[in-house]
């Protein structure tokens, strides 16, 4: 069984679909039990689509603000 340290870990590479079906498996057996990683894994992809749009074009103040309101605020989001 996966710990919240290794769903922190595997966050990124959720992301980069650099995981097999079976770490894929692992990972969302823990989100459905961990309410601390599910609010870890949408935070860190907000942020990471926040990123990836801020290379090619810039992100508007009210788009950081809703993504900063949700890190500062989990219970909202
Ligand atoms: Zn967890």
């Amino acid at each position: 069984m996966l710990k919240c340290r290794d769903i922190e870990r595997m966050a990124g590479q959720l992301q980069d679909d650099e995981l097999n079906w079976r770490q894929r498996f692992s990972m969302r057996m823990h989100l459905m039990m961990c309410h601390h990683c599910r609010r870890f894994v949408r935070q860190f992809a907000a942020i990471k689509k926040l990123a990836e749009r801020s290379v090619s074009e810039q992100a508007s103040d009210d788009e950081v603000q809703s993504v900063m309101d949700k890190i500062n605020d989990p219970q909202k989001g």
